[in-house]
């Protein structure tokens, strides 16, 4: 039998690799490492895991399309940006997963989201393989017209890529109801076919599920509290800091508000508000959603209970909860250092990969309850497959039914990754329950469905 050293050997000279036949893409290598480095009790203790070749299989995206998208700006000018889709892996269901518009996409992040959503998919036990596409088109700051435009180019790329039983897509960051609608109606124009499930995060009046936007957010808070719930705490009373303002940052702060918390920050990428009484939503929704505007018209328009801190780091803020909700990497070992200095209790993570993998050891290290994205925010893909299974038997639910189907779904994901960590040696290590419960039943498909 291999120990669990001999073991890890083998995965740490798979992830030397990796780096070297995907050079430049250092998102995708830290998501390697995050989910190879707890691999070796579970491949050392089945054999079958490490047959030559499975682990090689799943690192590697199954198919990857790059592809141009020529779109005229309002000025009639004639602007080039990049599109991709990395199909990663389909063993548990058509792929799935955002697409993410920021200057900063490129084939390593689209990479490194598309892995991630391997094994987030497989831990909300629905029938959903793992994908991620997206642009580096910035949207801020566009017309309508101008992002209507950009989504019908890409959509007339896109399309022959995907399907209701092939791809699926959704949002992501610079991805939302309206985006998601432009590109809706593009493929419907050039495929003459209603197909409702070919996308996900639809208006609700065209095929949209009732709590899909709210899904993220919400399941993180259901997440953070079933990690309290363990501690014999729960949210009531504790006062939360939340990175971002968009559409997982506002629903993040909805629902700890409904249980009780006091959620005093948000931010973008100009800077971070806090707010003693608590962010007031309608003020954020209406800047953020209806006017687009930035976080410091929050801070302008509420008055004495919040400021606007140009350029800080919204982690100074002292708290009992951090739920970063903006981007990869956002919260770094002083970060957490900072957080730990004032108590934190549980990090949750709402983004993908928003902590550095330094900041999750001390966070562990120091015992403070760490819940990874991979685990703490499937509740936004789950609802999204919940959205499919509506649109295949041409029905909606209710708002009722969504939210206990997802509350359900989170219980079960934070069981399992708890249950899992446990089984593996590793009490209260919901990184390693996570990767190893979702490799679990990925691994397990893959070995059934042959070399493929
Ligand atoms: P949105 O576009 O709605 O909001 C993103 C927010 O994060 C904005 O406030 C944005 O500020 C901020 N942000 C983005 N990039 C940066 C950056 N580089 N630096 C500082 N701030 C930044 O995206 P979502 O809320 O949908 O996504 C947020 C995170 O959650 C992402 O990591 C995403 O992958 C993850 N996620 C989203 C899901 C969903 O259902 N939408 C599901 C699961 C995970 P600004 O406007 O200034 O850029």
């Amino acid at each position: 039998m291999t120990t669990r050293s001999e073991t890890q050997t083998t995965l740490d000279h798979l992830l030397t690799e990796i780096e070297h036949r995907n050079p430049a893409q250092p998102e995708f290598h830290q998501a390697a490492h995050e989910v190879l480095e707890t691999l070796a009790p579970v491949v050392a203790a089945r054999p079958e895991y490490a047959e030559p070749g499975l682990i090689e299989r799943l690192v590697e995206p199954e198919r990857q399309v790059i592809f141009r998208v020529p779109w005229q700006d309002d000025q009639g000018r004639v602007r080039v940006n990049r599109g991709f889709r990395v199909e990663f892996n389909s063993a548990l269901g058509p792929y799935k997963g955002g697409l993410r518009f920021h200057p900063s996409v490129n084939l390593g992040v689209i990479k490194f989201l598309g892995f991630e959503q391997i094994f987030k998919n497989a831990l909300t036990g629905l029938g959903i393989g793992g994908g991620k596409g997206g642009s580096d088109f910035d949207p801020h700051g566009r017309s309508d017209a101008e992002v209507m435009r950009f989504c019908q180019s890409f959509m007339t790329e896109l399309y022959r890529h995907i399907g209701e039983h092939t791809d699926v897509p959704a949002g992501d960051i610079g991805v939302g109801g309206r985006e998601i609608g432009y590109l809706f109606g593009q493929y419907r124009r050039i495929t003459n076919r209603w197909e409702a499930g070919v996308l996900t995060g639809k208006g609700q009046g065209w095929g949209g599920s009732l709590i899909r936007p709210e899904a993220t957010g919400y399941g993180n808070v259901l997440f953070a509290a079933a990690m309290l719930r363990e501690r014999g705490e729960d949210l009531e009373g504790q006062t939360a800091v939340v990175s971002g303002s968009g559409n997982v940052a506002i629903y993040t702060i909805e629902k700890l508000t409904a249980l009780g918390a006091n959620a005093v920050t948000c931010s973008d990428s100009s800077g971070y508000v806090v707010d003693e009484k608590g962010i007031d939503l309608d003020l954020l929704k209406q800047i953020k959603e209806v006017e687009r505007g930035r976080v410091d018209a929050y801070a302008e328009r509420r008055g004495a209970s919040a400021r606007f801190v140009p350029g800080g780091r919204v982690w100074d803020v002292p708290a009992d909860l951090a739920l970063p909700s903006a981007t990869q990497n956002e919260l770094d070992e002083n970060d957490a250092a900072t957080l730990i200095r004032n108590g934190v209790k549980a990090v949750s993570e709402g983004a993908n990969m928003p902590t550095t993998p330094e900041a999750v050891h001390l966070l562990q290290q120091a015992g403070v309850a760490f819940g990874p994205g991979k685990a703490a925010n499937a509740g936004g893909v789950a609802v999204s497959a919940l959205e499919m299974a509506q649109n295949h038997a041409r029905t909606s639910w209710t708002a009722a039914r969504v939210e206990e189907e997802l509350a359900d779904i989170m219980t079960s994901i934070h069981t399992t990754c708890h249950e899992t960590a446990e089984r593996y040696d590793a009490p209260g290590d919901y990184v390693t329950g996570a990767n190893i419960a979702g490799f679990e039943r990925v691994a397990d498909a893959m070995l059934a469905q042959g070399v493929i």
